[in-house]
């Protein structure tokens, strides 16, 4: 049995409680891994250490070009281990290996990128209107961050925080999902062979109440970096208003994925299998909504059962596995409860709609890619986040009335457009609330382009310039060239 530590101040550790908790493998259901289970008195050696780091040694001394090359390395150090994170990530998440691979392969990308920007992010000289004076700005990192992840990705949305993050200034740390450590503590493994000083970055894993919550509430912590559901998201943004914190969070979405009649058909039944059915619709920018104009409503829909009825199931070590299993008991739970409340609200089930019971799913935690027809956008199905295999399909009429359904939802995430028609795809664009629209593709993501929520998805931008931003604050300083003389007692 594989047993993870807690990472601190650069040392493994066991937790101060000396508890363990299990990582259950969701392809057998069976326990692979224990994980030490942190708390508070933990998270306080982590903080500490943190802040020790932030404040004094050798990182706050590295100039930015020095920080950058730090975590170009680190990028180089996990491209070289890119199999064994990759297989680790499988084994304890339930994610395909060939989703991983490419994760794995892509990942780097986020410690290159952010590595180049540590030394671009520049202050300025601003052009005042006092004479005398010189005044300039300096871009600061926040201090102690918090980040705190899902069970979904690990290893991608650990990178898109830290990696900014870092390059920054600040230091890390890190909270994984209980269902979900195993990957983030083997690739921390990789932090002092890179060359990073002890503290800079510290995992401590644990539950949300035992270890997020005291993490979020610590002093010394500035910013809170989180992605998750919208229920933690709300807690951890009230706590954090008392200490007036910075936050980001990443939350859910119910994201439209709108087929006009004069899309490229075969194109957009792709593009709707790979919105919902890709990672076992597990993830937050999941098109789980599909809108599809009247005139070709039935002969997409049967196109696209077709296609998904096709969906291999099974191993997610197998290359050739399309559909892998659900990651925890709980949400394989709620993923079928949510099938029961969409077929006794009267969607109408014309694909899937139970646990897999194929041979070669074994006993992991499966189900069926599965599709509603009739779905009346007020519907459960249409407004809550099921973040399973469930796909629900809504009539339009026009561009209106897409734009109007897409909008109804308390999310705004992502959405997926489909046309032909250069003008609609500029004007759905602009109509629709959600952080990214994306035309005759889905899902496309890059370290380069800003990410994040409108509406109840969320706060701040992860990836692209806007991202570091989040992990630095501005201090204006001003020179004053001449005398000091005058009124002492008026304003200058
Ligand atoms: P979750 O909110 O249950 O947990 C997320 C993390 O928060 C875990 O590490 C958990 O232990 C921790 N946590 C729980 N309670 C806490 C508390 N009180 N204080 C601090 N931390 C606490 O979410 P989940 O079920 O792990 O993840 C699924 C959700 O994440 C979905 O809603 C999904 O849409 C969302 N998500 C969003 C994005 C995005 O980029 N917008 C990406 C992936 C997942």
């Amino acid at each position: 049995m594989q047993r993870y530590q807690l990472f601190i101040d650069g040392q493994f550790s066991d937790a101060a409680s000396g508890n363990w908790f299990d990582s259950y493998n969701p392809f057998t259901g069976e326990v692979w891994a224990q994980i030490a289970a942190g708390g508070a008195e933990d998270v306080e050696r982590a903080v500490q250490a943190a802040h020790r780091a932030f404040t004094s040694g050798p990182w706050p001394a590295l100039s930015a070009s020095q920080r950058g090359a730090l975590l170009r390395k680190l990028g180089d150090l996990i491209a070289r281990d890119a199999g064994k994170l990759a297989e680790c990530e499988v084994r304890d998440n339930g994610k395909l290996i060939a989703e991983m691979r490419g994760q794995l392969n892509y990942i780097p990308q986020w410690f290159y990128y952010f590595g180049g920007l540590a030394d671009k992010v520049q202050g300025a000289v601003i052009p005042l209107d006092k004479q005398d004076y010189f005044n300039f700005t300096r871009h600061e990192p926040v201090g102690v961050v918090a980040a705190i992840t899902p069970w979904n990705s690990p290893l991608l949305l650990t990178a898109w925080k830290i990696a900014p993050a870092l390059a920054a200034g600040c230091t890390v740390v890190l909270k994984p999902s209980e269902y979900t450590s195993a990957s983030t503590l083997e690739f921390v493994r990789l932090f002092e062979e890179a060359g990073f000083p002890p503290g800079v970055i510290n995992v401590v894993s644990g539950f949300g109440k035992d270890v997020g919550t005291p993490l979020v509430e610590h002093p010394l912590v500035r910013k809170i970096s989180f992605t998750g559901s919208d229920a933690t998201g709300r807690a951890i943004n009230r706590s954090a208003a008392g200490q007036f914190k910075r936050v980001s969070l990443e939350l859910g979405g119910k994201s439209p994925n709108i087929v006009f009649a004069d899309a490229r058909l075969d194109d957009a039944v792709n593009g709707a299998v790979s919105g919902i059915f890709a990672a076992t619709g597990q993830t937050c920018i999941a098109g789980s909504r599909l809108l599809l104009q009247e005139d070709i409503h039935d002969a997409f829909l049967e196109k696209l059962t077709a296609l998904a009825r096709t969906a291999r199931m099974g191993d997610p070590l197998d290359g050739g596995t399309q559909v892998g299993p659900i990651t925890t008991r709980q949400q394989y739970e709620k993923v079928l409860s949510y099938i029961d409340i969409a077929r006794q609200d009267g969607a109408r089930l014309v694909l899937g709609g139970a646990p897999a019971t194929r041979p070669e799913c074994g006993r992991g935690w499966f189900i069926e890619p599965t599709i509603f027809s009739e779905v009346k956008n007020r519907m459960r199905i249409a407004q809550e986040e099921v973040f399973g295999p469930v796909l629900s399909v809504i009539r339009f009429k026009d561009e209106e009335e897409a734009a109007a359904i897409a909008n109804d939802s308390p999310y705004g995430l992502g959405a997926g457009v489909w046309t032909s028609d250069i003008g609609r795809a500029f004007r759905m664009s602009a109509k629709i609330q959600s952080g990214t629209v994306w035309v005759n593709t889905y899902r496309a993501v890059s370290y380069m382009s800003p990410f994040g929520g409108y509406k109840d998805s969320g706060l701040g931008r992860e990836n692209g310039m806007d991202a570091i931003h989040e992990y630095l604050q501005v201090k204006s300083v001003w020179i004053n060239t001449g005398a000091a003389t005058g009124n002492p007692f008026t304003m200058r």
